[in-house]
């Protein structure tokens, strides 16, 4: 299996053709060559299939490095008693007490239902799987336990997690996950640590089975880390920019176990609960690519498990001590800021891609995108024009105020805010504007109730930029105007990857979404009370579709006029 430094010891790099007198061997857990002098200890190998290990209950010749690892393992395992589907404190160390039961009743939809059985109960999560590493790791947690009983508990964590987060709904690559916390803790608490690295760790619309879904967090993610790669690596940026794009999936969205051996991987997930921050993860990518460098051709293929082997876990730590190792917090706000207003300039693009990909979106069609489009850029660009002027002034203002005692903090505000105005959109203050001119113009309801869009503004604006981009304007507009009530559930879903709504939230976008008429039928507010609950899942949502009031109203907005409405507003507005 091993095609690389096949002449040389993993460890201390000899050549071992020219010490011929010197035997070579191969290290029993990472199958590497290695010389007789960085490998004199001897361990016990749980992990199965080994072709390299004949008997399994003699103790195997293993190379310093993964001799580290291992001891490193044999700690975690002892200190906290580490057994599967066993809660341990190193849950609690990881992301506090957790007091609030889960709801464990589940539904789920048929298809992630199959997905993810697919991808667990034919033992496509099995220890063996994973790398030379966490397999051992793995293996000696299950020790004692029955396969089907294993996959039986990643099975329900994972649905459970689904349940929680249809949006999001299953990925691949979450059965790893969902194995590792399995662990450290029980269901139960797998499911919690989860739920954790979702809500407080990993940017917003980072993963996505819908079809629609735009991976704005990911795609920004990778090109922050591009960026920072080249000013590290200059002359082999096109080696790692390619790498990025082909293995980015493996390593950011399963938060690099399928490259870290385990005491690496614990030490970066670690930093990552401790600071409540997808950084670390960055920060071990970046190293361990740039070291990958230096001793691999990265054009080659299959190379994954093997980049992670250079890496040790002290590496890491001492990484870890200098916070803006590579990069500062807000360089990395500027990159990613830098590439929400380049996305949010390509919305307006009407190349083919674009108009397909925001059809898919959306309910409308080709025809009334451009309509709209044209007018919502028309607008951007002379908002634009208005506010670059001011913020000319106010910079200068600003500086002037502050002279010599401006301090880094405002000047990075400064820069962030920058970036921001770069964005083409429309601020909330102008959305709301222009549904009143659309109400008042096109429809029987005169007026409208600003509080109200405010709410729905907020709701639509998902990377909280204040700003609604053509894409989170036109998905805005089609749940709003467009299709029967339950294709507008579906349709704010497949858009907005924020999961649940609370109840306020969720009457407001009923309340637009349902004809003013019928709000003032009897039997409105009984519909009320009969859906009423603290706050709504997809599921949830899905259930008040069903609702007999929805059924017996169901009703579709005369489509034809909506959009040359909308661009009429559009331009209204503008010369306001
Ligand atoms: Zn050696
Ligand atoms: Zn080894």
């Amino acid at each position: 299996m091993i095609f690389f430094h096949k002449s040389k010891c993993c460890v201390c790099t000899k050549n071992l053709q020219a010490l011929k007198l010197r035997k070579t061997y191969r290290c029993k857990m990472c199958h590497q060559d290695v010389c007789n002098h960085c490998s004199e200890n001897r361990i016990q190998l749980y992990a199965k299939p080994n072709d390299f290990v004949k008997d399994f209950k003699l103790p195997q010749r293993v190379c310093d490095n993964c001799f580290q690892d291992y001891s490193y393992q044999q700690q975690l395992i002892q200190e906290f008693g580490l057994k599967w589907n066993t809660r341990s404190l190193l849950q609690s160390k990881w992301i506090g007490k957790q007091d609030k039961k889960i709801k464990m009743e589940i539904s789920i939809s048929e298809n992630d239902k199959e997905m993810i059985a697919k991808d667990v109960l034919t033992g496509r999560s099995d220890a063996f799987l994973f790398n030379y590493s966490l397999r051992e790791f793995i293996t000696q947690c299950q020790e004692g336990y029955d396969q089907t009983y294993i996959r039986e508990s990643i099975n329900k964590v994972l649905q459970l997690f689904v349940t929680h987060y249809p949006i999001i709904g299953y990925c691949q690559g979450m059965n790893y996950i969902a194995t590792i916390f399995l662990c450290i803790s029980d269901e139960e608490g797998a499911f919690q640590i989860m739920n954790h690295i979702f809500q407080s760790i990993i940017p917003s619309r980072f993963y996505s089975n819908s079809q629609g879904a735009t991976l704005i967090g990911y795609q920004a993610e990778i090109y922050f880390l591009k960026t920072i790669l080249k000013s590290l690596n200059q002359q082999k940026i096109e080696q790692l920019s390619n790498f990025l794009d082909i293995s980015g999936p493996q390593m950011l969205l399963t938060l690099m176990l399928q490259v870290l051996n385990t005491s690496s991987l614990f030490i970066t997930w670690e930093e990552m609960f401790k600071r409540q921050s997808y950084i670390p993860i960055d920060q071990a990518i970046i190293l361990t690519l740039f070291q990958a460098t230096k001793c691999y051709d990265l054009n080659q293929q299959g190379l994954i498990e093997e980049i992670g082997k250079i890496i040790k876990y002290q590496d890491l730590t001492q990484l870890f001590t200098k916070e803006d190792a590579y990069f500062t917090q807000f360089e990395r706000q500027v990159q990613i800021e830098q590439y929400y207003s380049q996305t949010s300039r390509s919305w307006v693009n009407d190349d083919k891609l674009i108009l397909f990909r925001l059809k898919k979106i959306t309910n409308f069609d080709t025809e009334e995108i451009l309509q709209i489009q044209k007018e919502f850029k028309k607008y951007c660009i002379e908002s634009q024009n208005l506010s670059n002027n001011k913020q000319e002034q106010n910079s200068i203002k600003q500086i002037n105020k502050f002279q010599d005692n401006i301090d880094d903090i405002d000047m990075e505000n400064l820069q962030i805010k920058q970036v921001k105005s770069q964005k083409y959109g429309i601020t909330k203050e102008a959305f709301i504007n222009l549904m009143e001119q659309f109400h008042q113009h096109y429809t029987k309801y005169q007026i409208l109730d600003r509080h109200k869009y405010e709410l729905v503004f907020c709701l639509f604006d998902e990377n909280k930029s204040e700003l609604l981009d053509f894409r989170e304007f036109l998905t805005c507009l089609s749940v709003l105007l467009r299709g029967s009530f339950q294709q507008k559930i579906k349709m704010f879903f497949t858009a907005h990857t924020g999961s649940n709504l609370k109840a306020q939230e969720f009457q407001t976008l009923l309340s637009i979404i349902i004809p003013l008429d019928l709000q003032q039928k009897e039997d409105y507010q009984q519909f009320l009370d009969r859906i009423q609950m603290p706050q709504y899942t997809y599921q949830d949502m899905l259930l008040v579709s069903q609702d007999p009031f929805v059924l017996e109203n169901e009703y579709q907005r005369d489509r034809s006029q909506t959009s040359i409405m909308i661009a009429q507003s559009l331009n209204q507005i503008k010369n306001n």
